[in-house]
């Protein structure tokens, strides 16, 4: 089986080229965020926990991550490969991940990441909106539904925002973001694992283009 990581800033279009990768190649595509946001919409014990936590932009303990991903490798243990969204997000959660893929004898075969400007992190971010329904993903200033809110895809009329995804939050998001996360990307170099740098300032298209042309 194999495993491919995204990684990128709280903006960078990793979630939206996560779904085109899914769709295009059938990996299973585990987005620890969703799966939190997930347990939070239903009401769950680990999602009252997470919540406030979430909505503040912080991590909910590695235990409740690490259970998320258990339950989906193990539900998903026929697919032909695993997309990784938001998951590692700090070195213990890149050894952890590690460790379980090496008792099944596997590894991580790519690591994409995704850099874009901060710039353009935070205004993609507070921009960002998606249907109720499908979840695809819109944003005020750069992708708006062609005909004023009906959905491209399934035309509902119900949209949402991400509690997270306001300005403030935004700030501490990206902080946590390059304390935490940005040095995955070494440990993963330092482990000699195959890392990709793809230029996110590009078009959504152009960005999957350069991700298929490594994988
Ligand atoms: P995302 O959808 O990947 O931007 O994640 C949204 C939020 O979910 C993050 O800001 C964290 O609060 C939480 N989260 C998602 N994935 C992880 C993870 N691997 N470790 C800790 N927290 C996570």
């Amino acid at each position: 089986m194999k495993h491919l990581i995204i990684l990128g800033a709280p903006g960078s279009g990793k979630g939206t080229q996560s779904k085109k990768l899914e769709e295009k190649y059938r990996f299973k595509l585990v987005s620890t965020g969703d799966l939190l946001r997930a347990e939070v919409a239903s009401g769950s014990e680990v999602g009252n926990m997470c919540a406030d936590i979430m909505a503040q932009g912080r991590f909910p303990e590695n235990k409740i991550i690490y259970q998320l991903v258990e339950k989906f490798l193990s539900e998903n243990a026929e697919a032909k490969g695993i997309l990784y969204d938001g998951f590692p997000r700090t070195i213990e959660q890149a050894e952890f991940l590690l460790d379980i893929l090496k008792q099944r004898n596997e590894t991580v075969n790519t690591i994409i990441n995704v850099q874009v400007d901060k710039d353009a992190l935070i205004k993609r971010i507070v921009g960002r909106f998606s249907c109720a329904d499908c979840g695809e993903i819109y944003n005020q200033y750069y992708k708006v539904p062609k005909m004023e809110g009906t959905c491209d895809v399934c035309s509902s009329v119900s949209f949402k925002t991400r509690s997270d995804d306001t300005e403030d939050t935004v700030k501490t998001r990206l902080t946590i973001y390059e304390e935490a996360t940005a040095p995955v990307v070494d440990f993963f170099i330092n482990h000699k694992l195959n890392v990709v740098v793809v230029d996110g300032m590009r078009s959504v298209d152009n960005v999957f283009h350069q991700i298929e042309s490594v994988l």
